[in-house]
């Protein structure tokens, strides 16, 4: 019975059973902007080595994380955020 309870609640995927739905900061928060002028907001993005962080694991959507990885690089050119940290 109790089993059969469970079974019924829990069919979202098994494999990983603590798969929490990403969101996409940028959607969720409008007033956040993807600007190469805002380093603040974008180091938010890149790793403590200064690579850009994959979707996959910051959850942004493709559209975002396209005109986001734009900016990171006219932010390494214009030296507001570094390229590599050694
Ligand atoms: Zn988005």
């Amino acid at each position: 019975m109790e089993a059969n309870k469970t079974n019924k609640t829990q069919q979202t995927t098994p494999i990983r059973p603590y798969y929490r739905k990403k969101i996409c900061k940028f959607c969720a928060d409008k007033s956040l902007v993807i600007d190469y002028k805002r380093p603040d907001i974008l180091k938010n993005f890149i790793t403590e080595r200064g690579k850009i962080i994959p979707s996959r694991i910051s959850g942004t959507c493709s559209k975002h994380q396209r005109k986001l990885a734009r900016e990171i690089k006219k932010a390494r050119i214009m030296a507001l955020l570094p390229f590599v940290v050694y």
